[in-house]
């Protein structure tokens, strides 16, 4: 993941804890190599009651990103989208 990806895009909407984790967890199991690169990538963010959701900046993508924790080496939230499966830093 380089610095470029690195967006200041206002939130498209927002989610409760359970529906943040749900989410999370759907994705993680859809994309087999993605739980590593999180726990690599990022550390957990405190259980916020309600979480911001953007929308995935990937070309042709329509999924959302979601909160999963605080990139390591950067001052962002650290989100994974729920459809492409890609990380970007918000
Ligand atoms: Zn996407």
């Amino acid at each position: 993941m380089s610095s470029s990806n690195l967006g200041q895009n206002y939130p498209y909407s927002s989610e409760s804890e359970s529906e943040r984790a749900a989410t999370l967890d759907r994705t993680l199991t859809a994309h087999p190599d993605l739980a590593a690169r999180v726990q690599s990538e990022s550390i957990p963010g405190p259980r916020e009651p309600r979480s911001w959701v953007w929308k995935c900046p990937t070309p042709a993508c329509a999924g959302l990103l979601h909160a999963a924790g605080f990139a390591r080496n950067v001052r962002a939230v650290y989100t994974v989208c729920d459809t492409c499966g890609q990380t970007y830093l918000r």
